[in-house]
């Protein structure tokens, strides 16, 4: 079974993400989505089990996508999940040098086992990000266009507890 990782922060999964999870799991037998923490960003708006729970919902018809979280580091996850490679979603040169790096780092430190696919995401999703999504929400405006309902109503949830 070809397998692929697609690890990262998703707070919150975005309709960019999901295009790229769509995009994915027309490639690969399975699409392991692994929520991983982020030591660059301090701050969170869900748990990593919130949002677990939000994007096994999202896909729960979906037998080609599994959800997981780890504390380990995503070379760790994708050898230890058998995935054959790690996807990573390109919205434009400003992620581009930082995506080379983190391939040829996450190659180098995997012994060249673990390589990296970027994904390009459609155009209406170039400019979409969580954090773009969390900036809106806290203006209160409306954000639907960039996140699925559920993430939306998990979102006004959350603020109201
Ligand atoms: P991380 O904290 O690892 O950057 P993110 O949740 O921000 O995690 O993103 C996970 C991956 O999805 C990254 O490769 C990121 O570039 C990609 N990604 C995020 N938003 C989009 C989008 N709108 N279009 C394409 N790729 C995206």
């Amino acid at each position: 079974m070809n397998k692929v990782l697609y690890p990262g922060s998703f707070d919150p999964i975005t309709k960019g993400h999901m295009n790229i999870v769509d995009i994915a799991s027309s490639m690969f037998d399975e699409v392991v989505v692994a929520v991983l923490i982020n030591p660059s960003k301090k701050t969170h708006f869900f748990t990593e089990e919130e949002r677990v729970e939000l994007i096994k919902e999202l896909y729960k018809d979906n037998s080609k996508v599994k959800v997981i979280t780890s504390t380990k580091s995503s070379v760790d996850v994708a050898l230890e999940n058998n995935c054959s490679a790690m996807i990573r979603g390109i919205r434009g040169v400003t992620d581009l040098d930082y995506e080379i790096s983190l391939a040829q780092v996450n190659k180098d430190i995997s012994d060249n086992k673990v390589n990296t696919i970027c994904l390009f995401a459609d155009s209406k999703y170039q400019f979409l990000s969580s954090s773009l999504v969390k900036e809106v929400f806290k203006l209160d405006k409306d954000i639907r266009k960039y996140v699925d309902d559920k993430v939306y109503v998990a979102m006004k949830k959350k603020v109201l507890k």
